[in-house]
């Protein structure tokens, strides 16, 4: 059934995403690293240069989750006819769900002007990364194991089964996050505020980064780019 799935994503691969728009953002990292935290940082403090990537997903909605903000739940069948109708950009099955980021999704954020951040797993980065669509690709890990335990715990949106079962699968992702070549940059988030501000550096952003880009895309109609990274140098302007 996944190997079906991941036979259509070639089709959707070739098809590219529109525009050269910013170059967008994957981060990935395993279930409670604090990638979702990160994200609302960042996306607060420069609300007109990141735009978020809405994926689709089968999982049921937690308590303050909100169809077509944090995800766009779906029912399986519906997804697996979109995937096959070359819709996704990729999919994988995570924790027994099926979680995808949509062409259109990405394409909502860049038609905007803006720099589209993917919260996707590793699976789903190794497809990107295969994909015509250029990234950066960052990986958040925990301090150390038990850290992440306690955080997935401690977040309480998970029963005790689902917290064992994304804990097996955390021990996979970290050891495929150090595959060579995969990620540009790993990021250990043990104080939260340390790992924010090694993030905006890696993505060259400072305080005035944000009115900077606004007005780069009304002055020039091209996005300002500030990124340190050899691999995002060509929006340098
Ligand atoms: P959660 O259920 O905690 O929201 O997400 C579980 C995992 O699925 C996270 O690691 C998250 O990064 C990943 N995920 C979310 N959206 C996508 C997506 O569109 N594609 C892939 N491959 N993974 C996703």
């Amino acid at each position: 059934e996944k190997d079906k799935i991941l036979g259509t994503e070639v089709v959707a691969w070739s098809k590219g995403v529109r525009g050269d728009g910013p170059m967008p953002i994957v981060i990935s990292g395993p279930s409670g690293v604090g990638k979702g935290t990160l994200i609302s940082k960042l996306m607060k403090e420069f609300p007109s240069t990141f735009g978020f990537s809405v994926s689709h997903t089968t999982r049921a909605p937690r308590e303050k989750e909100v169809d077509g903000v944090h995800y766009h739940f779906t029912e399986r069948s519906k997804m697996e006819k979109e995937i096959m109708d070359g819709k996704f950009l990729e999919s994988a099955l995570v924790h027994g769900n099926l979680y995808g980021t949509s062409i259109e999704a990405v394409e909502a954020v860049t038609d905007a002007g803006k720099r589209c951040i993917l919260d996707i797993d590793v699976q789903g980065a190794r497809s990107v990364r295969s994909s015509s669509l250029e990234a950066i690709f960052i990986f958040i890990c925990p301090p150390s194991f038990e850290d992440l335990e306690k955080r997935l715990r401690d977040r309480g949106t998970e029963t005790e089964e689902q917290v064992q079962k994304r804990l097996r699968n955390a021990k996979a992702e970290l050891d495929q996050g150090k595959s060579p070549g995969l990620f540009d940059h790993i990021l250990v988030n043990d104080v939260l505020e340390t790992c924010y501000k090694n993030l905006k550096k890696i993505l060259g952003l400072d305080e005035t980064a944000d009115a900077l880009y606004q007005q780069s895309m009304k002055n020039h109609k091209i996005p300002l780019c500030y990124s340190i990274s050899k691999t995002d140098q060509k929006f340098l302007i």
